[in-house]
């Protein structure tokens, strides 16, 4: 099936060409059927009208013999010229008689049918018309037929009949002699015997090519006058008559039935029939222009032609809608692997495909990548049906907003991208801010009255990126850094480059460094308002063979956003808790541990039970443990987090709140959260001398944190005024260089007792 629709075409063209060859076929058989007719035709003719003249001239033979004899009884045959009775009454057995009568061997009429004026007639042997006639009739004993003429003695055009009349010794004494009408209505010499224009029956003599007769249209009598065919013209019809025979001439005139002849005069095509008649020396012919048999053929031709016509059309149009059909088809399976199922935009393909025609096309172009913010958090809470009507939602803005851009296009989950006009750098980046913020209108105004936020990644061609996947690479660069740095819009920089390698470096040596324990702890101590160590925190160390110190927040990010986290979470936690028992047993005072904990952690289903099974295995009470998390644990939702919370804390554990004041929770979120701690970060506190406003944020959080029963850390501290000031605030605990750097875990212990000596 498939081969022929690939093939339609060539298919109809074989039907055409197969259709046309039975055609030529069926014409052609249907030609020579015509032709066959019309040959019949002839043939019938001829022998008919032979038959006819035969008849007519033997009647002629015997109405001359039998007055011939009653002249002789009645013993007539003398020179007086009369009209007599009984030669009329003769005649009347023959309608076709003009008139006849005796002549003497003279040429001399004398003895006639009241038809004939006999002071009109010529002497026959006198005559040009007759001479030659009487003459073959004085020499012969069979009836001849003499030249066709006008006899005005009749007032008749008439074709003679002569006999010649012996006595016994065989002179002749007279020649009876019969006018038959050439001109008549009717009968075998009227003009009717043709059919039709190109149609007509003819008699010539053998012995002079004289037309004897024609039925024709236009004919009149007139022209037997000098009406014949000379050597030249006879010579041409014998031969068209032997070559489509192929017998002679004299074996022709032998046979008994007509002969078939194609011939050609003046520019025109005959077919004719002729039979030759040895007894009165004529040849009947019957003959039409060639015009007629085409005529017929294509009366019966044309309706054959015209048929197939038609079905060819049928087929043309059965070909065509198939073809479209097909042609329908492929579009939509197009068009379906082009675009996105969801968002009706195109698709990852259709991406592909609009970059690389714009790359050949050389023009520049900017690439815009977008990611939903948070677009995880939206399907976990709202489910996955809200989801897509999310994403269809922000496809419809984008594509409105960038109608006037080269196209939007979705590259799966919540991707998108808009690829534009914009060829420089700086407009572009414009564009981007400008798209963004309309976006964020658009989607706040649209049915869903979404407050949504997006990462942009730009990058121009062919600056950034000469070929489809260069480019491609450094707009997913830019839309990278922007997710990282949490900046609204990135244009590529080359450094992404390096940063983005830097990243993969650090992705592929932090497997090896867990497992190899390149990956070590230090512990910076928590002192109190006199300066003891009440507490340390413990921070991952990273020293590479390759990459150096990395630190920590840079190894972080990469496990957070490699999958690696878990891992090296627990990781963390196994190493603080082992190292802590042993600082435990050898500064034999009650200390506390801090252990950072990343949102992603935290989110793993049974964490919590992870975290005191380790408590257990390391023996180290729960009472002694804190977790720091950040603000981010709630991104994902405030109702998920705060079972683990409670879970935690039930069993003794305390919870802190890292680098408090400058994520986006709001104050009142804090109330609700079971919360132990507040870290004030180290932003605030590096400004708490000079910068009001950061002095107003530290005096607000130890408010909140005392009237919510919080203990209160604060971190960064690196000189005395500080440390006096957060006193003098009411700070409780304090972390910074002022005290102690991050130690090795085997310092820890000698700077516990120095300190709290
Ligand atoms: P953090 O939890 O806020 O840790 C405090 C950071 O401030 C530490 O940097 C510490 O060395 C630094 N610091 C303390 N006092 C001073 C000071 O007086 N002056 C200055 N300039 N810095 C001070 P560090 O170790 O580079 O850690 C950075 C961040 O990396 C941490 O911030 C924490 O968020 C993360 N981190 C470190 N270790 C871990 C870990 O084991 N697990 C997790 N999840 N995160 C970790
Ligand atoms: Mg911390
Ligand atoms: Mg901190």
């Amino acid at each position: 099936m498939t081969i022929f629709k690939r093939n339609l075409w060539t298919l109809f063209w074989l039907v055409v060409a197969i259709g046309v060859l039975v055609l030529s076929f069926i014409l052609t058989s249907m030609w020579q059927a015509t032709l066959r007719a019309e040959e019949s035709h002839h043939q019938a003719r001829v022998e008919l009208i032979s038959q006819s003249v035969t008849n007519v001239l033997r009647t002629q033979e015997l109405i001359l013999e039998v007055a011939a004899a009653e002249l002789v009884r009645q013993d007539l045959i003398d020179t007086t010229p009369e009209v007599l009775p009984f030669l009329d009454s003769i005649m009347e057995a023959s309608p076709a008689l003009a008139g006849f009568g005796m002549a003497l061997p003279n040429g001399q009429l004398v003895k006639v049918t009241s038809t004939v004026d006999v002071s009109l007639m010529p002497n026959l042997l006198e005559q040009e018309a007759s001479r030659e006639g009487f003459q073959r009739a004085l020499d012969s004993d069979r009836l001849i037929v003499g030249r066709t003429y006008y006899l005005p003695a009749v007032g008749a055009w008439i074709i003679p009949a002569r006999k010649a009349v012996r006595n016994e010794r065989g002179e002749v004494i007279a020649v009876m002699s019969a006018g038959i009408r050439a001109d008549g209505e009717k009968g075998v010499f009227g003009n009717n015997l043709h059919t039709g224009p190109d149609d007509s029956v003819m008699i010539f003599r053998e012995h002079d090519g004289y037309l004897q007769f024609m039925s024709s249209e236009g004919v009149t009598p007139d022209m037997y006058a000098n009406a014949h065919r000379t050597p030249e013209e006879r010579a041409v019809d014998r031969l068209s008559l032997t070559e489509a025979n192929g017998v002679t001439i004299d074996e022709l005139k032998a046979r008994d039935v007509p002969s078939i002849y194609y011939n050609q005069r003046e520019g025109a095509n005959y077919i004719g029939g002729a039979w030759y008649s040895p007894d009165y020396e004529l040849w009947i012919i019957s003959e039409s222009n060639i015009r007629t048999v085409w005529r017929a053929f294509l009366e019966r031709g044309l309706i054959l032609l015209m048929v197939f016509l038609a079905l060819l059309l049928l087929l043309f149009y059965l070909v065509r809608q198939i073809e479209r059909a097909e042609h329908k088809r492929r579009a939509a399976l197009m068009y379906q692997s082009r675009h996105d199922d969801l968002t009706s935009l195109l698709n990852r393909v259709g991406l592909i495909d609009q970059i690389q025609q714009l790359v050949n096309r050389d023009e520049g172009f900017g690439v815009v990548l977008l990611d939903i913010d948070n677009f995880r958090g939206i399907n976990d809470r709202f489910g996955q049906e809200h989801g897509d009507k999310v994403l269809n939602e922000f496809a419809r803005c984008l594509r409105k907003l960038a109608s006037d851009q080269f196209g939007a296009s979705r590259l799966g989950g919540d991707e998108f991208a808009v690829i534009s006009r914009i060829r420089e750098p700086e407009n572009l980046l414009a564009f981007c801010n400008d798209l963004l913020q309309r976006l964020a209108r658009e989607m706040a105004s649209g049915p869903l009255r979404m407050q949504l936020g997006a990462s942009v990644g730009a990058a121009v061609f062919p600056a950034h990126g000469d070929s489809f996947n260069s480019i491609i690479r450094s707009a997913h660069l830019a839309l990278y850094q922007a997710k990282r740095t949490r900046n609204d819009v990135c244009l590529y920089q080359t450094n992404y480059e390096a940063g983005y390698l830097r990243r993969v470096h650090i992705e592929q040596r932090l497997r090896g460094a867990m497992s190899e324990m390149h990956l070590y702890m230090a512990y910076q101590p928590q002192v109190d308002v006199r300066g003891r160590v009440v507490g340390v925190e413990a921070l991952a160390r990273w020293d590479d063979e390759e990459l150096g110190y990395v630190p920590p927040n840079e190894f972080v990010e990469v496990a957070e956003s490699s999958g690696l986290m878990v891992e090296l979470g627990n990781y963390v936690l196994d190493r603080s808790l082992a190292d802590f028992r042993k600082i435990l047993d050898e500064v034999r005072e009650p200390l506390e541990l801090s252990v950072n904990i990343s949102a992603m952690q935290f989110m793993q289903l049974g964490f919590a039970e992870r975290v005191l099974s380790a408590l257990k295995q390391y023996g180290v009470h729960p009472h002694y443990l804190t977790l720091e998390i950040t603000e981010t644990v709630f991104m994902s939702g405030f109702e998920q987090v705060v079972p683990t919370l409670e879970q935690l804390r039930a069993a003794g554990i305390s919870l802190s709140m890292d680098d408090f004041g400058t994520g986006y929770s709001s104050l009142s979120l804090l109330r609700k959260l079971p919360i132990d701690e507040l870290k004030i970060d180290k932003s605030f506190v590096d400004n708490i001398i000079d910068d009001e406003p950061a002095r107003n944020m530290v005096e607000s959080i130890i408010a909140i944190g005392k009237n919510h029963r919080m203990r209160l850390v604060a971190e960064g501290v690196e000189d005395k005024a500080q440390f006096a000031t957060l006193v003098g605030m009411g700070c409780g605990r304090f972390q910074g260089y002022f005290f102690s750097r991050p130690v090795l875990p085997e310092e820890v212990g000698a700077l516990t007792r120095a300190r709290n000596s």
